[in-house]
């Protein structure tokens, strides 16, 4: 039906196009995980789709197939290393090496040795299958919110290619040859031709969707989070400012023989009020910062992130004389950077938050099951009302009885935030002697994230 060398000319020219559509994404400035990668897999797709075009012309040229075989499997490996790579996965090097190596040997054997076309196409296809199912797998498990829609539909695809080349390795062998440019070549290697095609331009604009919808997701969700967050900051910004022109209007007024103490009450409290300000300047600006922040997962030791969260707040401790027990804490899987934020939130409150009759003590401690870590973080402080368990994780909710105690009631929210991407959740128990014990749960570095 359909000219296999024709079909390898047009694979070359979508291949190229999608090569050159990619790089000029790049060119414009975007940084975007992956796509070098992708540019690159069909690039070198496309030279070895025009190598089997040359070696397709009779008499079949056995070294042009050879390295047209090559370049197929490369590309493919490429193609799922630009994926690992969106998805902020390491690539399977072992695998890449060693799918290398196999394609190397046996195609070399088959095509340069037997010039037993047959073999190199079931030994291509069983590599594609392999291939794609392990990328279809990452793909389909993808869980954070911005990535999940592009990446189930590329999962698909990947799942469909992957049973296509795992039907053509099993059932290739039975297939009588055929009349193609050489009898070797068949209907079936015909439509790989046709499938590879249709791969190429689905893979690279699958791939654009997905890094696209991940960018909406995020400017929406930022932009969603800076309106919720400037209207607090806003309202909460003129209370205080409210109280610093209250007393300094009274302080204008002519003395007439005010209390000297009454006057230092009022400039006390406006320069309380000021200092909450500042409280709230601050938080507003560590924001502004971590909303840009890129979501880099690693192995991290929560062990460490614990010390360096004690440093942080080493004058808080020093001077309310406080003591925390923190051992044997795992290594999770997440952003060092955002987890230190989420202890020295916690330890930060639990220190502020004391019961003035005893210092404060932190107990820390951190179980694992089911590729869960469970940490809880306990102290001996004033406790939480239950009323406000849910409440207090909101941004700039605070509970009454403690408006003494400076806060701008970002903390809770910002450790929500930073468990809620780390795939976790977040909650507060109050404790019967009168503290309070947030816990939350942490991702597990698993094998799949290249660890
Ligand atoms: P802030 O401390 O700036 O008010 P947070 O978001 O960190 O903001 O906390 C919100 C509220 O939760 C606090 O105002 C306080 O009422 C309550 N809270 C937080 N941590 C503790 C704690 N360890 N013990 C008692 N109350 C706490």
């Amino acid at each position: 039906m359909f000219d296999i060398a024709t079909l390898l000319v047009s694979l070359t020219a979508v291949e190229l196009i999608m090569s050159a559509v990619l790089l000029l994404f790049t060119a414009t400035g975007h940084k975007v995980k992956g796509i070098i990668e992708l540019a690159l897999a069909l690039f070198i797709g496309s030279f070895g789709s025009f190598l089997a075009f040359a070696a397709a012309t009779p008499p079949v040229n056995r070294y042009f197939l050879f390295a047209a075989s090559v370049c197929f499997v490369i590309g493919i490996l490429l193609t799922a290393r630009a994926m690992r790579s969106l998805q902020f996965m390491a690539p399977r090097k072992v695998m890449e090496l060693s799918c290398l190596a196999i394609a190397l040997i046996f195609n070399g054997w088959f095509i340069l040795g037997e010039f037993y076309i047959v073999g190199m196409f079931v030994v291509n296809s069983a590599l594609f299958a392999m291939i794609g199912l392990f990328s279809a797998v990452d793909l389909l498990s993808e869980k954070r919110p911005d990535l999940k829609p592009g990446c189930r539909i590329l999962g698909i695809m990947f799942g469909l290619f992957a049973s296509f080349m795992a039907f053509r390795a099993l059932a290739r062998p039975f297939i009588e040859n055929g009349t193609g440019p050489h009898p070797q070549v068949t209907t079936i290697d015909t439509m790989a031709a046709l499938v590879a095609i249709a791969t190429a331009i689905l893979w690279a604009v699958g791939y654009l969707w997905t890094v696209y919808g991940a960018s909406e997701y995020r400017l929406k969700r930022a932009n969603a989070d800076l309106e919720r967050f400037t209207g607090a900051v806003a309202h909460d910004l003129k209370a205080p400012l409210n109280s610093i022109v209250g007393f300094l209007g009274i302080l204008k007024q002519p003395e007439n023989g005010r209390d000297p103490e009454k006057t230092l009450d009022y400039l006390n409290s406006a320069n309380e009020a000021a200092w909450r300000m500042n409280e709230i300047i601050d938080d507003l600006l560590e924001q502004a910062t971590n909303a840009n922040e890129e979501q880099v997962f690693k192995s991290v030791d929560t062990q460490l992130c614990s010390s360096n969260a004690v440093k942080n707040l080493d004058f808080h401790f020093k001077s309310t004389r406080s003591k925390i027990m923190a051992d044997d804490l795992p290594v999770v899987w997440g952003n060092k950077t955002q987890l230190t934020r989420l202890f020295q939130n916690l330890y930060d409150n639990a220190i502020k938050y004391q019961n003035p009759n005893k210092p404060p003590v932190i107990i820390v401690k951190a179980a694992c099951q089911d590729g869960t870590a469970s940490f809880s973080v306990r102290d001996n402080g004033i406790g939480v009302p239950d009323d406000a368990n849910e409440t207090i994780f909101d941004y700039m909710q605070r509970v009454d009885a403690v408006k003494k105690v400076t806060g701008a009631g970002v903390g809770l929210a910002e450790c929500r935030r930073i468990v809620e991407v780390h795939g976790g959740t977040i909650w507060v128990e109050s404790l019967s002697d009168g503290g309070s014990a947030f816990h939350f749960t942490l991702k597990l570095p698993t094998q799949s994230d290249g660890t």
